[in-house]
């Protein structure tokens, strides 16, 4: 049964873990990040119970949720596994699992349970501030786990946290996960932010003009760089692979455009409606 829990990186994502354990679980959550004002407000709030900078001591938590930057993951758990009881569970929410899963394994004892994790929610929206106790409430929620993980350690974690914070979990392989998240997450942010960058370079005046269509489609390239650096460098091999079949696509639609094939554009058109209707809302 798991009855603590502590959350590294009391963020957007690790915050809302917080608030989201809180409102429908009786869990103890105690919260670590490097932000003195966002302990004080998570205490404050009654989030957490108990706030600290580092974890330097034993620390008796049955579940250690990761929700720093990508990048940073992988040092985290290095750093902070040491302070926990055997049999603990170590999670994280990040949005790449191959890169950092492969480095943890290469370190974490077999009596330590590693399960990815990356909740499909969120907003291009950073930090504390921006948490709310309801963000994964209807969720996918990939969960990829080590090799070590007994299939009775997965179902506690799933029955006692995923699915009480309303998530739908989603049990894959870390490769499996990185391709899809790189289809319908990594890709798309590209293409906003050069879409973004395209605008301004072709015509910053027209910027101003900009309305629903502009603004939906560029809405994520307000995203923190930060995040999105390591999001997109450790997923680096997935992305070349598809970004070439994307470049290939629009390619392909210029070549029909140049010879005003009319055929091809409605169909072109109508397909994407299509499969763009066959998205739940
Ligand atoms: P965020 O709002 O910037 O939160 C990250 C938090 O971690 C911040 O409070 C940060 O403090 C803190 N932090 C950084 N380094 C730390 C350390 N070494 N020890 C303790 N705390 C540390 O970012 P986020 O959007 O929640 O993203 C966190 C993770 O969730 C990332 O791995 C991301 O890939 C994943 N994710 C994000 C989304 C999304 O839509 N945003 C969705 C799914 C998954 P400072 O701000 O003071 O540095």
């Amino acid at each position: 049964m798991i009855e603590k829990v502590a959350v590294v990186g009391l963020g957007l994502i690790g915050g809302s873990i917080a608030k989201a354990l809180r409102k429908y679980t009786d869990i103890d959550v105690i919260g670590v990040d490097v932000d003195t004002k966002t302990l004080d407000k998570a205490l404050r709030e009654g989030t957490i119970s108990e706030a600290f900078r580092e974890i330097n001591f034993a620390l008796e938590v049955d579940v250690l949720f990761i929700c720093t930057p990508v990048g940073k993951i992988a040092d985290n758990v290095k750093n902070i596994y040491p302070h926990l009881k055997k049999g603990c569970i170590i999670t994280d929410v990040g949005s790449t699992k191959k890169v950092v899963m492969e480095e943890i394994e290469k370190f974490l004892p077999l009596d330590f349970y590693f399960i990815g994790g990356h909740p499909m929610a969120g907003t291009e929206k950073a930090g504390y501030d921006y948490s709310h106790p309801d963000l994964f409430v209807d969720s996918f929620y990939f969960l990829v786990p080590s090799d070590s993980v007994e299939e009775g350690i997965l179902e506690i974690f799933v029955k006692e946290i995923i699915k009480k914070i309303g998530a739908k979990p989603v049990i894959v392989d870390y490769n499996e996960h990185d391709r899809i998240v790189g289809v319908i997450s990594h890709v798309p942010h590209i293409i906003s932010t050069t879409l973004s960058n395209f605008a301004h370079r072709e015509c910053k005046d027209a910027l101003k003009y900009a309305a629903g269509g502009f603004k939906d489609t560029t809405r994520i390239a307000l995203s923190q760089t930060e995040m999105w650096k390591d999001i997109i460098f450790s997923n680096k091999e997935v992305l070349l692979e598809l970004l070439k079949s994307y470049k290939d696509l629009i390619e392909d639609f210029i070549q029909h455009l140049e010879e005003e094939d009319e055929d091809f554009l409605v169909d072109f058109l109508n397909r994407a409606r299509e499969y763009r209707k066959n998205i739940e809302v």
